[in-house]
């Protein structure tokens, strides 16, 4: 192969892309706020009536903060050493993202049997290779259902204070349910892409429709519901929907089929590749299932096939892709490629090999929308430019054709985003567009420091507020735990293994540590664990001077790249385990399974 790099014209159309986006308005983290800053979290929930309940001022064993992915399966992980937990959440349910998002359209792009944990251990066999939200959240109720988990769990419940007892070896946990009671351990869940944010766009308070953001979807204002009724109240309606990413690519077809007008409103493009969804035909599906823990094989060749290759780590060549998805084609497509460099492989040549193969799938995904859109300038619109890792890659099927729609139009602001909000609509580059409705698709806050994602103060041993403690970043043991915290986890990935194609297999991972952290200190009849600073201090010197930051200020702001913004500390402590995925994962299971846990005080 020759020493091919990205064409100059190319190379000068990316740059100048990135440079119209960097230099836009409200294009910062600091630019937007926190949706709970604007409409009171504890009257947020239109799904479902707060029941009123008496306090609880009670001691219990371990506390699981957060019922989503992140605590349902630690849930069901310590269900197996019979500990008393209780676990609580502000959704009325459990789910997590899926109890809140229920917007038209809504479905996971990553294959449900990668994505919707504890399949074996429910033996529940999804519809669809991409499930759809209503699915998922139904499956978040039959995983509390099948470990008997609502007994323990207290919903529409905020904490409001946790704080350590030096003197009780407690946990002092209060909520805004008037809750006081003290817990033993504690085991933090609170999500990663979970806390909705809205840009402040001048002019917001002042618009006279009706607004909402897509985490929040006001079905009184459209009509319809989650099931896929239609949204019978926009026929005499022009609704704009501001955003243009994962969420948005799946509301833009709903929306479409009954609004009188729907505008687009993008500031940058995603690269929306064929999702081909339908039901499931795996043909392993009735010989693989019957294996006990037959789900952590479709994790490990996900793992394999998505995420290794970028640690330099492929499969052994012939590796069957049990999956056949947008993702894993991803891999194997680029390991193919580095398969066919002939001679020797050098960096050069792999530099090389990497850029071509980068530049084909995206003029791919960029011929898609030639082939999908009559209209050329609209076509022309909806090309990403930008390399396949800066944003997160898209998938749909309907996404694109939808703008051959009379009633659609997509407004490109060029990079530059809103203007501002009016009394009657949306200003871009100068120009107003009446509305009747506005839909914020602006996502969430990217957090990679838990201490940030909690909206309550977590003080540990002598007064220590984590968030002081990791205001340079986070300072962590495995990413689980921290000095000065006893008994606390962290369910999250980062300084972990930080996968973030499959959310689940963190947790399932996170869950099989929490249980042996617990089980160890309660099996020797001890009360308190705690990293060792020691380990701490290694765990963190080995993340800042062997990881490499992947926020490559080259590419197009976004919340891969951290917005774009400059390198410091905190992102250098901001990534995942420096070996990679697997072997983040090698190295919990084997530190569990000694008799004594390394890194780690119990006392
Ligand atoms: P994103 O952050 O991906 O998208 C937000 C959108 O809002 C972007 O298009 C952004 O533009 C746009 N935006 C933000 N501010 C402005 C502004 N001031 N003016 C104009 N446009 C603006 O959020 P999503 O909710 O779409 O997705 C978030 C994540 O949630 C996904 O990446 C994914 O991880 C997860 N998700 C997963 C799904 C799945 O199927 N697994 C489905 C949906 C979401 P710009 O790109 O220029 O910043």
């Amino acid at each position: 192969m020759s020493e091919t790099v990205r064409s100059e014209e190319l190379q000068r159309k990316y740059a100048a892309e990135r440079d119209k986006r960097k230099a836009a308005r409200g294009s910062k983290e600091e630019d937007y706020v926190r949706l709970e800053k604007v409409i009171d979290p504890d009257a947020q929930d239109p799904y479902k009536a707060v029941e009123p309940r008496e306090p609880l001022n009670d001691d219990v064993e371990v506390t699981i903060i957060g019922a989503g992915w992140a605590g349902l399966m630690s849930a069901a992980e310590l269900r197996k050493s019979h500990r008393k937990i209780r676990i609580l959440d502000q959704a009325g349910d459990f789910g997590g993202v899926w109890y809140w998002n229920r917007y038209p359209g809504v479905m996971c792009d990553t294959a449900s049997v990668v994505y919707m944990p504890l399949l074996d251990e429910t033996g529940y066999k999804p519809t669809e290779k991409y499930a759809h939200g209503p699915e998922i959240f139904a499956h978040a109720q039959r995983i509390g259902r099948h470990f008997d988990l609502y007994k323990d769990a207290y919903f529409h419940t905020r904490v409001t204070d946790l704080r350590w007892d030096e003197a009780a070896k407690r946990w002092r946990i209060t909520t805004n349910r008037g809750d006081e009671f003290t817990s033993q351990f504690v085991s933090l869940g609170l999500g990663a892409l979970n806390v909705p944010r809205l840009p402040s766009f001048e002019g917001m308070k002042d618009f006279k429709g009706d607004w909402f953001h897509t985490a929040r979807w006001d079905y009184s204002v459209t009509g319809g519901n989650p099931e896929g009724a239609p949204l019978d109240k926009l026929h005499d309606k022009t609704v704009a929907i501001i955003g243009t990413g994962a969420t948005a690519i799946q509301i833009v077809p709903e929306l479409a089929k009954t609004a009188k007008k729907l505008l687009v409103i993008q500031r940058t493009p995603t690269a929306v590749d064929v999702r081909d969804n339908g039901p499931i035909t795996y043909d392993w599906w009735d010989e693989l299932t019957q294996q006990e823990g037959w789900q952590q094989i479709i994790y490990d060749n996900f793992l394999d096939l998505v995420e290794e290759y970028k640690v330099g780590n492929f499969p052994p060549e012939g590796t069957v892709d049990l999956l056949d998805d947008g993702w894993t084609n991803i891999g194997i497509s680029f390991m193919e490629k580095i398969r066919s460099i002939e001679g020797e492989l050098t960096p050069e040549k792999i530099k090389a090999a990497t850029i071509e193969w980068d530049d084909e799938m995206q003029q791919r995904i960029r011929d898609r929308t030639d082939e999908e859109i009559a209209d050329k300038k609209t076509a022309d619109g909806l090309k990403a430019w930008y390399r396949r890792w800066c944003k997160r890659p898209g998938f749909h099927d309907e996404y694109l054709e939808t703008f051959n729609r009379d009633n659609v139009e997509l407004v490109d602001t060029d990079g530059q985003g809103v203007g501002r909000i009016t009394e009657n609509g949306v200003e871009v580059l100068g120009e107003e567009y009446p509305v009747d409705v506005i839909i914020y698709s602006t996502g969430f806050h990217y957090n990679r420091n838990a201490s940030k994602d909690a909206f309550f103060d977590i003080v540990g041993r002598n007064g220590v507020v984590l968030r002081d403690k990791w205001k340079d970043g986070m300072l962590s043991y495995m990413g689980y735990f921290s000095r000065d915290f006893p008994n606390l986890f962290f369910q999250q990935s980062v300084q972990a293994a930080f996968l973030t194609s499959n959310v689940s297999q963190n947790y399932a991972e996170g869950s099989r540590a929490l249980r042996a952290v617990v089980d160890h200190t309660l099996d020797a009849g001890k009360t308190t664990f705690e990293a060792s600073q020691k380990a701490e201090e290694e765990w963190v010197h080995m993340i800042e001077t062997e990881g490499e930051v992947a926020d490559d200020p080259e590419c197009t702001p976004g919340y891969y790249n951290n917005e774009g913004k400059e390198i410091g500390l905190e992102q250098k402590r901001s990534i995942g385990y420096p070996k990679g995925k697997k072997a983040f994962f090698d190295l919990v299971k084997d530190w569990r399974s000694q008799d004594e846990l390394a890194g780690i005080e119990i006392a």
